[in-house]
């Protein structure tokens, strides 16, 4: 089974004056150690603090995803200099793109949810708990927004929406902490 942790819970809206950043997520799954939109951050030293808790240093990451391309999720990506990178449309390895598999693992695979945006994936994740769905802007935080003025289809959203509530036991939402389904 994965193990899912959230590193640095992501914020954003009035409340924080302008300052924006998607929660970040670790997922380790036998030798694989993925970072899940690495975010803004005002100092990236945050996160590097956050993965020697975990025992590791930037060069552990063998993957960064990003679940969708806006820059509050995707800005640190290059903080990582030996991980493959996959989103929607591939896997990069260096300046080499690849096709991948829905499946990344037995135990972590991803499903595409587009309505925040065209390219929105979301990640699928077996873990003891349950199935923990990583899936960035789709909720922004527990049952947020209702109305995403960002979105840009949003029947698409709504569909989305309820795919990730059926398959999923508990959701990371792009700026915020875990809730249950
Ligand atoms: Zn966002």
């Amino acid at each position: 089974m994965a193990k899912v942790k959230i590193l640095i819970e992501g914020y954003s809206g009035g409340e924080t004056k302008g300052h924006s950043c998607s929660t970040i997520v670790l997922i380790q799954d036998k030798g694989i150690n993925i970072v899940v939109d690495p975010g803004t951050l005002p100092n990236q030293n945050l996160l590097k603090d956050k993965l020697k808790q975990e025992n590791l240093t930037v060069k552990d990451i063998t993957h960064v995803f990003i679940t969708h391309s806006h820059m509050d999720h995707y800005r640190n990506i290059g903080m990582f200099p030996t991980a493959k990178t996959i989103d929607f449309w591939g896997l990069w390895e260096g300046d080499v793109w690849k096709k991948q598999d829905k499946k990344i693992t037995k135990d972590i695979s991803f499903v595409k949810t587009a309505g925040h945006s065209d390219d929105s994936v979301t990640l699928l994740v077996k873990t003891k708990k349950g199935v923990i769905a990583i899936c960035g802007d789709v909720f922004w935080k527990k049952n947020m927004p209702e109305k995403d003025n960002f979105a840009n289809d949003h029947l698409k959203l709504n569909q989305s929406r309820k795919k990730i509530l059926e398959l999923a036991d508990y959701i990371i939402p792009g700026h915020g902490g875990m809730f249950k389904v």
